[in-house]
């Protein structure tokens, strides 16, 4: 099984991707995972990306595509792809084409979260994780059940992603109407899409998509 969650930033595709990791043993190939990792691990890819992440701007799409590429070469043909966060451009969209091709997969199901674009910005300023195995809490929405401890690992280290500031987030948001929105007509005609209400609780969310997965 190979699935794209596509949605704007803050519509819970992080979230989800992690829910199908934990109940279907899928891996999350997230472009901006890679691209953080990169740029803390000072590599050529990390020094290039950090400055345009700061702005909310999209990296470049021959250097995302070759990172997903290497994860999925390095990825058993049996384990199920779950694409967040890419591709985010028409010319993405084509390249995980061939890459899929090339490794002998096909893509099953667009999952479009649809969201209200208003709320997201609430949603993207509150949100933090925990530091030490990265799972993902909000101020108001999903806070740890004990305050400043991790419900998952029991840290108490927390960080927040310095490109979710009110003024990149809208960039983020432009970016996502002006590029990514355009790739979904291409998908439809392919009968693969499926939209989901990305603004129900998360526990429903995730059962509109196991629903789709079944
Ligand atoms: P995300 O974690 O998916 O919100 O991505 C964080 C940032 O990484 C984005 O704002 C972009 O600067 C960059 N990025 C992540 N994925 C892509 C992609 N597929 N294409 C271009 N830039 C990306």
């Amino acid at each position: 099984m190979n699935i794209i969650l596509l949605g704007p930033p803050g519509a819970g595709k992080g979230t989800q991707s992690a829910r199908l990791v934990e109940n279907h043993g899928m891996k999350q190939l997230s472009t901006g995972d890679m691209l953080r990792a990169a740029v803390k691990a000072g590599t050529p890819v990390g020094l290039k990306a950090k400055a345009v992440m700061d702005a909310g701007e999209l990296v470049s799409d021959e250097i995302v595509s070759e990172l997903i590429d290497a994860e999925l070469e390095a990825l058993g043909s049996d384990t199920g792809a779950i694409f967040d966060g890419y591709p985010r451009t028409e010319a993405q969209a084509g390249s995980l084409d061939e890459i899929l091709a090339k490794h002998g997969r096909t893509l099953d199901h667009v999952i479009e979260l649809a969201v209200d674009v208003d709320a997201l910005v609430e949603r993207i300023t509150g949100r933090f994780s925990c530091a030490e195995c990265g799972a993902l809490y909000h101020d108001t929405a999903n806070a740890p059940a004990k305050e400043g401890v991790c419900d998952s690992c029991g840290s108490t280290e927390f960080k927040r992603r310095p490109d979710d500031n009110e003024e990149t987030v809208r960039t983020r948001m432009e970016e996502y109407r002006a590029k990514t929105a355009p790739i979904l007509p291409g998908y439809e005609a392919r009968n693969i899409v499926t939209r989901v209400d990305g603004m129900a609780d998360i526990d429903a969310v995730t059962g509109s998509i196991e629903a789709i997965l079944t």
